[in-house]
């Protein structure tokens, strides 16, 4: 099933931004492929993964004051446009910026 998914067809232009777009963030694009895959599955199919995170380690939320009892969600800064983010700890270390789009991962950072 994954081989019928790595032969999928995508435009020559398309094909071209994507790798352009994992040089710029300076990633294999397939680490990025897996990483919409992975952030997908836990946005909208996350009973299939059957708590197991797509693999990925969630980052415990820090005693921040303010936030709601019931969602994690700690303040982040992007660090292209700058612009505040309430991050949802619960959808994982990486997503991206809602304001401009830039990938963040909060392992790195
Ligand atoms: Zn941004």
């Amino acid at each position: 099933m994954l081989n019928e998914l790595v032969q999928t067809r995508i435009s020559r232009q398309l094909k071209a931004a994507f790798e352009a777009a994992a040089q710029r963030e300076g990633r294999p694009a397939s680490e990025i492929l897996r990483l919409l895959i992975t952030e997908w599955m836990e946005r909208l199919h996350s009973d299939l993964l059957k708590g197991e995170k797509g693999g990925f380690k969630t980052l415990e939320a820090g005693s921040e004051q303010g936030t709601a009892p019931t969602q994690a969600v700690s303040p982040v800064m992007c660090w292209r446009c700058h612009g505040r983010i309430d991050w949802r700890m619960e959808l994982g270390p990486q997503g991206y910026c809602p304001h401009c789009g830039a990938f963040i991962d909060l392992r790195v950072r």
